[in-house]
């Protein structure tokens, strides 16, 4: 497949927001993990030597969890190995190869390792500028090495980089999101991730919430820094091209974007999911239970599901709004009407040519329009 994701499933400690399937270590186990992906790719390619064709890899995405706290060499040894074996040892730029990093693992030799190993983008898990909400959040690192390490990556010929931030926080952290935008734009990234919070089942937030000792962000907060950041950063020149993701001089995530247009991936590693265009499956999503099933030289794929007409429609319609791209009208049945005229007259979307497009509006309220769109019938 054209498109690859491995979750590196470590960290440090658990961010108090955040219910991602990670291991908590001390100590990480990279050549365990290495050997582990590396023995499931050859599990995957022994099954179905299409899913790994020569010559076609488009993009690979490191992810987690945290690939930062892999050594350099780890990571060197997985992406010359998994370069080699999708045949993309020439011309290496030709694969976009994105690692997450957090700030604080990014010094000068990583970067060069990474660069040198065919890394070319990095998403850094900034998320604030203020070092009072980063210790609230659980994270590591302070805000003065988010430009340390945009600094490094620069020096190390890393120039596409992309931040990722957190907004609408509880009232009672008092945080100047406007400022953490204005921190982040003067470090000039070429991309910026901006995800509201939101509290997840079985975290320290939701905890916390629980026993009344956070109050949870009101809606309008939400709506008011979401519409904020649009009007920041068109005003610097920046496209939002996703319901959360903006860039300037079309430096789009390309392998999110593959997802967001339906494209057939791989994954591997522990939870990683995969997508052939018509089922999905994930593996496991412990590392131990990962580690010991592909050690046997077992498949790690815990689940799978074949997604029937309805979904694959419903998915098609969601994600073609989640992008600029917008949804074409022409695969409706009939106009969108009555259901989409709403929104139209409501600034909600607009029709570009064929397409109907959100604006930061209609974004905010995407899963009802979804909902408007599917629920009328007018879906072909
Ligand atoms: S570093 Fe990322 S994956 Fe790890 S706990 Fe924090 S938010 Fe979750």
């Amino acid at each position: 497949m054209p498109h690859l994701y491995l979750h590196v499933p470590f960290c440090v400690r658990r961010c108090s927001y955040c219910d991602f399937s990670i291991a908590v270590r001390k100590r990480i186990p990279a050549r365990e993990y290495v050997e582990a992906v590396l023995e499931e790719l050859e599990i995957v390619r022994a099954a179905d030597p299409g899913a790994v064709p020569r010559g076609a890899l488009k993009t690979l995405y490191l992810g987690g969890g945290t690939p930062s706290l892999l050594p350099p060499d780890a990571v060197s040894t997985l992406l010359t190995s998994l370069l080699d074996a999708f045949g993309a040892t020439s011309s290496r730029d030709a694969v976009e190869v994105t690692a997450e990093a957090n700030p604080e693992d990014v010094t000068t030799e990583i970067a060069t390792v990474w660069r040198r190993a065919g890394v070319n983008r990095v998403s850094l898990g900034a998320q604030s500028f203020d070092d009072r909400v980063l210790t609230w959040m659980h994270r590591s690192h302070d805000a003065a090495r988010i430009g340390a390490a945009v600094h490094a990556l620069r020096g190390a010929g890393i120039d596409n980089i992309s931040l990722d931030l957190i907004f609408a926080l509880p009232a009672e952290l008092q945080r100047d999101w406007e400022r953490d935008l204005e921190l982040a734009l003067s470090l000039g990234p070429d991309h910026l991730s901006l995800y509201g919070l939101t509290v997840e089942e079985r975290t320290p937030l939701a905890r916390w919430i629980s026993r009344g000792a956070v109050v949870p962000p009101a809606d309008d907060r939400y709506a008011d820094e979401y519409l904020l950041a649009h009007s920041r950063l068109a005003a610097s020149g920046y496209r939002f091209y996703e319901v959360s993701n903006a860039c300037r001089d079309e430096r789009r995530s390309r392998h999110n974007s593959a997802y967001w247009s339906g494209r057939p991936y791989l994954g591997l590693g522990p939870a990683a999911h995969s997508y052939d265009g018509r089922a999905r499956r994930w593996n496991v999503a412990a590392w131990p239970a990962y580690a010991r099933a592909v050690a046997a030289g077992c498949s790690p794929v815990e689940s799978r599901e074949v997604l029937t007409p309805e979904q694959r429609e419903l998915e098609r319609v969601y994600l073609a709004l989640r992008t600029d791209a917008g949804l074409p009208v022409t695969t409706l049945h009939r106009p969108p009407w009555p259901a989409t005229a709403r929104w139209l007259e409501r600034g909600w979307a607009e029709l570009r040519g064929e397409r109907l497009v959100c604006t930061p509006q209609g974004w905010l309220r995407l899963d009802s329009l979804v909902r408007d769109l599917t629920d009328v019938g007018a879906v072909a």
